[in-house]
């Protein structure tokens, strides 16, 4: 393929964003709002699919410093006030109004073509300059940081900034070139997905929670169902590849297959129509040797991403803009930051509670916590406050002795 290279096109910012998901959106408000340069890169054009869709109430926050709170109300998204949870004849739910940690306790249910280009177009309105259809393809940062970006014509033009946040997400721009990629300790698994007509007419089913529904016969394979407020759901099942048939073939087989292994979506998505192909997401998680230096910081997924079994994906994305725009305000008006210290160690923080609770539910010791009959209310609020987002939060026990916390209820629930 022929590339046009338009060598004179250089252009000056303070900040280069790559990515307008959450976390490239929030991250570029935040910034601008403080009188930085900020131009934001963007592959795709919007609105565009990502999978994603049951926010937390702790990213109601950042949505709101970034002031974008008034339009995310005003959408007309679905309402999503906790989460519930079923194993066979089991079901526990957690209400997020009933949790430890101060806070907003509801949040909403989002496709996320129509939210991440409502966050951007926001972004957009405040003065935020978004391209999109450019691709970032390399970086250099022997001296300034410097990008090679290449437009839908095929020409490239390069951006010197003083700093790069890498919001790519999935993408990983600054990961693979840089070599830091490091690999997740979590197993692979996959994910295999689609929107439905759901045609719920069950009057118990609670379309302001998310369910998470466990295999009856394999506790380590799950399923979402995230209800949107057009009468339709996004369903999908989480499992090791080999658990889940024939991934080569049709995928609207094996996500059917495997609804009709769980008697209760079975019963629920009796009436449910595909609205798309099913797709799959392989994989996913993984991680990086390092978050931030005094030249780039990754956020979101471009960093490190866990499991989406907590829905704490965008939530992190947008705790790692807010931490990271701060940090980055305070080295373009001239201080010294120690990255490590301002961004990646408060970040991880967040992101190791989590861990603790990712782990917790596929060895099932945080099945067994949850689907106790008789839980210690106060208990079940902190938990509750990290299901709700605010594993950030040192004044919850069950947040700053994560593990040591969780074993001891465990210790009981199995007593
Ligand atoms: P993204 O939203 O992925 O945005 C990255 C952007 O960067 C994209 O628009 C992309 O086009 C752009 N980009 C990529 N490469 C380039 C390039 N070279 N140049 C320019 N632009 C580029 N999270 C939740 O909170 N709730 C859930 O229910 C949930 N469910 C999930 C289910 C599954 C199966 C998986 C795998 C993840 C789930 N997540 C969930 C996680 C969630 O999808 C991500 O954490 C979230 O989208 C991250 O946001 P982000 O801003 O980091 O990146």
């Amino acid at each position: 393929m022929t590339q046009n290279v338009e060598q004179s096109r250089v252009e000056d910012v303070d900040v280069a964003i790559i990515g307008a998901g959450p976390s490239g959106s929030i991250a570029a408000s935040l910034l601008h709002a403080q009188g930085k340069r900020v131009l934001v890169l963007e592959k795709q054009h919007f609105p565009r699919f990502s999978i994603g869709e049951s926010l937390l109430p702790c990213c109601m926050q950042v949505i709101a410093e970034a002031n974008m709170l008034d339009a995310v109300n005003a959408a007309g998204f679905q309402y999503k006030n906790g989460a519930a949870f079923r194993c066979r004849d089991q079901y526990t739910s957690f209400d997020f109004n009933d949790k430890f940690t101060p806070g907003p306790g509801t949040t909403f249910q989002v496709e996320r073509a129509q939210f991440d280009k409502l966050l951007a177009d926001e972004a957009t309105k405040q003065g935020v300059e978004i391209r999109y259809g450019q691709s970032v393809e390399s970086v250099n940062l022997d001296s300034a940081p410097e990008l090679t970006v290449q437009n839908e014509a095929g020409e490239t033009y390069t951006v010197n900034a003083k700093f790069i946040l890498d919001a790519s997400g999935f993408g990983r721009v600054l990961p693979r070139l840089l070599d830091l990629e490091k690999p997740s300790h979590l197993p692979t698994r996959t994910a295999v997905f689609n929107h439905i007509n759901d045609n719920i007419t069950c009057p118990d089913f609670d379309r302001n929670k998310i369910l998470i529904s466990v295999h009856p016969d394999n506790k380590d394979i799950w399923y979402w169902l995230i209800p949107f407020s057009n009468g339709r759901c996004s369903v999908g099942v989480v499992a090791e590849p080999h658990q889940l048939g024939n991934l080569a073939g049709n995928l609207d087989d094996v996500l059917l297959q495997m609804i009709s292994e769980e008697p209760g979506l079975k019963k629920l998505l009796a009436n449910a129509e595909l609205v798309n192909d099913s797709a799959l997401l392989q994989g996913y998680s993984a991680n990086v040797k390092t978050l931030a230096t005094n030249k780039f910081a990754l956020l979101g997924n471009a960093g490190e991403f866990l499991d989406p079994v907590f829905s704490s994906g965008v939530t992190i994305a947008m705790q790692s803009a807010s931490l990271a725009a701060k940090a980055l305000i305070k080295q373009l008006d001239g201080e010294a930051i120690d990255w490590q210290d301002e961004y990646a160690t408060p970040l991880m923080k967040g992101v190791d509670t989590f861990r603790t609770y990712v782990e917790a539910w596929y060895d099932c010791r945080f099945q067994d916590a949850i689907f106790y009959s008789d839980p210690d209310l106060t208990i079940k609020q902190m938990i509750c406050s990290i299901l709700a987002g605010y594993a950030w939060d040192q004044n919850n026990p069950f947040v700053s002795e994560s593990k040591r916390r969780l074993n001891m209820v465990v210790e009981i629930c199995r007593s």
